[in-house]
């Protein structure tokens, strides 16, 4: 057997640099044949990580980056390439192992076409399951592709499901650390700056999933996520406050026993998971000292501090597209809080009126959607939230 194909998306990211991180340390280009990285702006990275991996190709989202990264890489044999089309177009290049690490609805289209390989693809982009979910598993079936998900609390319950029925769950529980905003007292948190936001207690992550960490949008979508992945319904599907972010998730079978799965709050551990499976080797990460770590505590989330939570629940009923419109509403939103231009809490006020505007309006009837809908949909969503925060005044 030859080295194995990978290919990673979004490689100049925290789950990205990561991923590379790992694959340079399980022994790189000798073990691997890396045939895509992709980045954004930060081509002098991607450039650096493609000539470590012994890349074929570098890929950069913008157009306008493709001479730097040509610059960069002017001395290798790595194929470069720029623009939204050539992002698309390397997600068919054949990969035996697929890292889906783009941030947001960008990801999504990437997801779908690497899903056609077969092998594994290591599913970090949540947005993928979240608007996609069905969509996507109907491709991973019909191209015998495993999707392994590349969130601690996804990659918790895949983990602990092993050799397990699924029809033997009673519910799996998804915990969240309740960010740096935890304790604050509520009146508060609409003053709260993006700097502050994007501080993590314990993971150290890309900013946009810190700010939506802290908001619990990003456990919103892990919940959808978790539903469609594993095919439960919202009432199967329970988050309890765990600040400790030690367990990550764990399963209560119908029989009374429940499997949780532990370990520090790192990546690599999940990206691991996915990148060796069904191997365990070592990996270079903080082992977990439970006698020193003494407490593990759990809470019920309160749903009056964080709302977003809930919608995310409602989002679930309302089926179709609804969960890309909460996405993209989201996206929007915290994009305008980055700005400056919104309170921390306007965030959850926008998605929650983006999302009840088209409701009323019956938008959510179909399930027969395909990739163009979802592209539709995100696009309308983004245009409904900009006009909302452009004529209120928050
Ligand atoms: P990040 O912002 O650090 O990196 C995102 C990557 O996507 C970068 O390489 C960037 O250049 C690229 N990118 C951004 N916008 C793009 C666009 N429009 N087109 C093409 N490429 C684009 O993000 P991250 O924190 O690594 O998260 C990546 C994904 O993994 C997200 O879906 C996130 O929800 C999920 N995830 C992240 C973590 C974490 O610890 N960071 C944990 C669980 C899940
Ligand atoms: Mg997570």
């Amino acid at each position: 057997m030859g080295r194995r194909k990978i290919s990673i998306f979004g490689s100049t990211g925290s789950i990205g640099c990561n991923t590379v991180k790992l694959l340079l340390q399980q022994g790189g280009s000798s073990n691997y044949s890396v045939q895509v990285l992709t980045g954004g702006k930060n081509v002098k990275v991607l450039a650096d990580q493609a000539i470590k991996l012994k890349a074929k190709t570098a890929v950069t989202a913008h157009d306008e980056k493709l001479n730097e990264l040509r610059f960069y890489l002017k001395d290798s044999e790595i194929n470069v390439a720029a623009g939204k089309k050539a992002l698309i177009d390397s997600s068919h290049i054949k990969s035996d192992w697929t890292m889906s690490a783009i941030i947001g609805a960008a990801g999504i289209e990437v997801g779908l076409n690497s899903a056609k390989h077969g092998g594994v693809l290591a599913l970090a982009n949540k947005e993928t399951l979240v608007c996609a979910g069905n969509l996507l598993k109907e491709i991973a079936l019909k191209s015998r592709t495993i999707i392994i998900p590349v969130d601690s609390e996804h990659s918790a319950i895949f983990q602990c499901l092993r050799g397990e029925k699924e029809d033997s769950i009673e519910s799996i529980t998804l915990t969240a650390s309740g960010g740096p905003f935890r304790d604050w007292p509520l009146e508060k948190l609409n003053y709260v700056e993006p700097r502050e936001a994007a501080k993590h207690p314990n993971w150290s992550m890309g900013k946009k999933i810190s700010i939506d960490s802290a908001s619990m949008f990003n456990k919103g979508l892990e919940v959808i996520e978790a539903s469609s992945l594993f095919a439960l319904p919202k009432e199967k599907i329970n988050v309890l406050i765990h600040p400790q972010s030690i367990v990550h998730g764990f399963i209560s079978f119908k029989d009374g026993s429940s499997i949780a799965q532990m370990s520090s709050p790192d990546m690599l551990t999940a990206i691991g998971f996915s990148l060796n499976y069904p191997n365990r080797p070592h990996i270079k990460v903080d082992r977990i000292n439970l006698s020193k770590v003494h407490n593990l505590n759990f809470e019920e989330v309160d749903f009056n501090r964080w709302p977003a939570l809930r919608l995310a629940y409602k989002v679930i009923d309302l089926k179709s597209t609804a969960a890309t419109v909460y996405n993209a509403a989201k996206e929007e939103a915290s994009e305008a809080f980055i700005e400056g231009k919104i309170g921390f809490l306007d965030m959850f006020t926008c998605v929650d009126y983006v999302v009840d505007y088209l409701n009323k309006k019956n938008y959510f009837t179909t399930n027969n959607f395909g990739l163009s809908e979802i592209i539709e949909t995100d696009s309308l969503s983004r245009k409904i939230t900009r006009k909302h925060i452009a004529k209120s005044h928050f």
